[in-house]
């Protein structure tokens, strides 16, 4: 087995040692139930709400506008459905989203569509930025509610979210956001930012898998999402997932401490991005303006999946954006919003790197690149009419 080259951070991340430690003394030690009410369910509820007060101080929330939840989809469903069932009593049945949000929010959305809501896919252009001039103009009388994504999870592009959030704003319109990939990469000021709803995932930002949080601005409406106990005020019941919890308040404090990491992984995608135009590669979604580590990329002619396959021989870790549904891959449906046909769609690979990645690992992912790429063209040319056997 070669060694491990890593590079789907955007998949999910290794825990950070301090999460894992905080959620084994959690598991091994504080495992009371938190609503027990003796002292030593007591400290399992002290760790929960830490991690609230961390997060909250994290994003600039109230401590009470954080709640708990089983990770980012939960987050994204809790945030839809709740507020659509709140607009609803209001009369307002229209949404606005884009085509390229995660399927957390494109399922929850055509959910909603087969209960008789309306809601308008607004385009994202070419560079897979929207622009706020495109959202204003989908403004209905009747729109309740918008979900735009902050940062896309396969090509990385940031959205202008603070400009998104202050028409909302003048216009009355509920705003969610879905953070996941932002969370410790971006700077977030909900003091500021104009933002009513956000999702939070553990696992992306080096807490534990099926946990995550999601900020609901007080005084927005929203529906419960889980019937039970009070646990989340009532509004989310369920025996909280402790350890975790604690995990993630840890993760998004050591994120919020790595800021300086960013420029030493932006300098190792942009040294990727020039190996790979030097290949006569193509990239997916604005160079510039997207998250640190993510670099969409694509040859003509070669099949995503058959490129993530081959550096898989190699010990290289990336992923194509597409799904794989019943046995047939789909092309990935955001680089379909940036314009390409299904063919094309399906040469999409992303490569998502973290600090824990090195110069060597990229000139070695660029040198198996061009082997592939090298070995194709002069098998089959690059008319991308093969297919591979
Ligand atoms: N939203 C985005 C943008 C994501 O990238 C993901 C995970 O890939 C999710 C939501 C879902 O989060 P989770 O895996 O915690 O359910």
């Amino acid at each position: 087995m070669p060694k491990l080259i890593y590079a789907d951070n955007a998949a999910t991340k290794r825990i950070y040692p301090d999460v894992f430690q905080a959620m084994s003394t959690v598991l091994l030690e504080d495992f009371g139930n938190p609503s027990a009410i003796y002292d030593f369910g007591g400290r399992a509820r002290n760790i929960i709400e830490s991690a609230r007060v961390a997060i909250s101080g994290a994003i600039g929330a109230n401590v009470g506008e954080v709640y708990f939840t089983s990770g980012g989809t939960e987050a994204d469903n809790w945030a839809i459905k709740g507020t659509a069932a709140a607009c609803l009593q209001r009369g307002k049945k229209h949404i606005i989203s884009t085509a390229f949000e995660h399927h957390a929010v494109l399922e929850s959305l055509k959910t909603l569509q087969h209960q008789g809501f309306d809601v308008t896919y607004i385009d994202i252009g070419a560079n897979g930025i929207i622009l706020p001039e495109r959202f204003r103009e989908a403004v209905r009388a009747d729109t309740g509610f918008a979900t735009i994504m902050f940062a896309n999870n396969e090509i990385g592009t940031i959205q202008p979210i603070a400009e998104i959030g202050e028409i909302c704003r003048e216009l009355g319109i509920i705003f969610h956001t879905d953070a996941v990939q932002v969370i410790g990469e971006i700077g977030i000021d909900l003091r500021s930012l104009p933002v009513d709803l956000l999702s939070i995932s553990g696992h992306k930002i080096g807490a534990a898998k099926g946990v995550g949080a999601i900020y609901i601005r007080d005084g927005v409406e929203i529906a419960k999402f889980m019937d039970g106990g009070s646990q989340e005020k009532g509004y989310r019941a369920g025996t909280e997932n402790t350890a975790a919890i604690a995990g993630l308040g840890v993760a998004v404090e050591e994120a919020g401490k790595r800021k300086n990491d960013k420029e030493f992984i932006k300098e190792l995608r942009d040294k990727f991005f020039d190996g790979v135009l030097q290949m006569g590669g193509r990239i997916h979604g604005d160079k510039k303006n997207r998250l640190a580590g993510n670099a969409n990329i694509a040859f003509d002619g070669l099949e995503g999946e058959f490129i993530v396959l081959f550096l898989n021989n190699y010990g290289i870790c990336c992923s194509t954006g597409s799904a794989c549904n019943a046995g047939a891959v789909e092309a990935s449906h955001v680089i379909k919003a940036l314009g390409f046909d299904s063919k094309k769609a399906k040469e999409a690979v992303r490569f998502t790197f973290s600090e824990e990645n090195t110069i060597e690992e990229i000139d070695y992912i660029l040198d198996k690149l061009k082997e592939i790429r090298n070995s194709c063209y002069a098998r089959y040319g690059n008319d991308g009419d093969y297919s591979v056997d």
